[in-house]
């Protein structure tokens, strides 16, 4: 008789926890799962799914104003916000129902509850009853931060209200420069809000290329989305029908909705952690090695839980690796090396491998491709818009080693770009590569020109 009740008990089903506790079962492990809230996560309900949904919507708008030079009268076209927020319900509520089954099937008892760990095997349900796991993983993600509390910090709301709104404001002040923020920001203005963007930074999306920085605030100014940075709100009142917001500038702004989007730390509070024994890291999250074991050998974490990189994929694929590990007797270590990222803003963002800082920081040499044209389709409609190509290469050993596109399908060409820059290609591949014509991707494999080469300064 064995001494626990389960071999695996999984606290969060969200991507990381449904990816392990579906793969662990089908390795013949005993699992249980937790949810406290509905299966799926963040990424299906409340994430990259709805969100992606209603940056579909947005991008309406720009179609129907190109549609003119193509010879189309869409002159009136009528938008209903509550139609596209329960057409988005409905495929949420049948992903989740999906996700659900695809546990079941598998064999995964799920528990709709919220979880503790009480100590390194067991862990305690909402009603008490306490269940004993040779395992537990932690896989509660991470949860919308409003940052340091301000006067009327009640009116705000974050991304997880965002998908839920009656109606479409008519002004939405949005406080944040990630990349939810500026995607949230698309969404609303694309759909026909007026949008300011308020980040205490100097630019927004830190991280990225300072060229696609540059080059997508210019751009989304364009589109009429104002981007005030520098500054933070500083206090937030009810003023009749509306919410006027005080900047740390002192400006003061009129709207019908303010939103944080200010950073997602990790679900580590309030979980038994600390009373057994597991270690937070640094950066706020469990700290785990490179198998996500963390600091009790009977307890794993494994997702945003952990803050390494806080994306859907990367969360699967540390499930997938913690499954096959401890179940699968094949130890798998996860490759956090050239993940690719998207903004869906308007226009996209996609990007995989080093910026140029970052490169000419660490490299010896650095040689840099970039090119900015009028996309073909923006010419008979008239848009002002611009598309940016990117290429930054090891200079010593013409291998590419980052690419950063801004423009109309940036993420779909990133994600095939970044199969290249994970095999190590080089410059003369991509040269090599025939160009696939007339499309915006072909200008990655004709840029001959270095726009940049820079040699790395000697250290002191
Ligand atoms: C608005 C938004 C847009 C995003 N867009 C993208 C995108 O385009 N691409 C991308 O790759 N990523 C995107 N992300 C990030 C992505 O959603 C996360 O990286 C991913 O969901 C992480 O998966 P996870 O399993 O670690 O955590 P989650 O998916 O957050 O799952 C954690 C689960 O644990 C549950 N839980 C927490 N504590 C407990 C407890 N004590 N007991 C029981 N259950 C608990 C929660 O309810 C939740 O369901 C987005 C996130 C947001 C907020």
């Amino acid at each position: 008789m064995s001494d626990y009740d389960v071999d695996l008990f999984v606290i969060g089903g969200g991507s990381g926890g449904v990816r392990a506790g579906r793969i662990a079962a089908q390795h013949g492990a005993r699992v249980v799962l937790a949810e406290e809230y509905r299966v799926g996560g963040t990424c299906v309900i409340r994430g990259c799914v709805p969100k992606k949904l209603l940056v579909y919507a947005s991008r309406f708008r720009a179609e129907f104003e190109d549609a003119a030079g193509y010879g189309w009268d869409v002159s009136h076209p009528v938008f209903d916000w509550p139609t596209l927020i329960a057409n988005k319900d409905k495929e949420i509520a049948r992903l989740e129902a999906a996700y659900t089954a695809t546990l079941q099937r598998a064999g995964v008892t799920i528990v709709e509850s919220r979880a503790v760990v009480v100590d390194p095997h067991t862990v305690q349900l909402a009603d008490g009853k306490r269940v004993r796991a040779r395992h537990i993983l932690i896989a509660t993600g991470a949860a919308p931060s409003y940052g340091d509390p301000i006067p009327g910090i009640e009116f705000a709301i974050s991304s997880n209200e965002a998908f839920h709104l009656p109606q479409l404001p008519r002004h939405v002040l949005i406080q944040g420069g990630g990349y939810i923020a500026v995607e949230f920001a698309g969404i609303f203005s694309g759909l026909g809000a007026q949008v300011t963007l308020v980040y205490r930074g100097d630019n927004i999306l830190r991280g990225f290329d300072d060229d696609v920085r540059t080059h997508l605030r210019m751009e989304i100014e364009k589109h009429g989305i104002r981007v005030l940075t520098g500054c933070k709100v500083a206090a937030i009142e009810r003023k009749e029908a509306r919410l006027s917001a005080r900047l740390s500038s002192g400006n003061h702004v009129s709207t019908d909705c303010v939103l944080f989007a200010m950073g997602r730390p990790p679900n580590v509070g309030g979980i038994g952690l600390g009373q057994a024994g597991v270690e937070i890291a640094k950066n706020g999250g469990v700290a785990v090695d490179e198998y996500s074991r963390s600091s009790v050998a009977s307890i794993y974490a494994i997702g945003d839980v952990t803050n390494r990189i806080n994306l859907t994929p990367v969360a699967i694929r540390e499930g997938h690796a913690f499954a096959d590990t401890l179940f699968g007797g094949r130890p798998t270590a996860v490759d956090h090396a050239n993940v690719p990222t998207a903004v869906f803003s308007d226009p996209e963002v996609g990007a995989v491998g080093l910026t140029e800082a970052e490169a000419r920081a660490r490299l010896a040499r650095t040689d840099v491709y970039k090119s900015m044209f009028r996309p073909l389709k923006a010419t008979l409609s008239g848009r002002d818009t611009a598309v940016l190509l990117k290429l930054v290469v090891d200079g010593s050993t013409d291998r590419v080693v980052g690419c950063h596109v801004v423009g109309e399908g940036a993420a779909e060409m990133v994600q095939l770009a970044a199969v290249a820059v994970k095999m190590g290609a080089a410059k003369a591949d991509f040269d090599a590569t025939m160009a696939l014509h007339p499309t915006t991707a072909e200008e990655l494999v004709t840029m001959r020109q270095k726009t940049g080469s820079y040699v790395r300064e000697a250290a002191e």
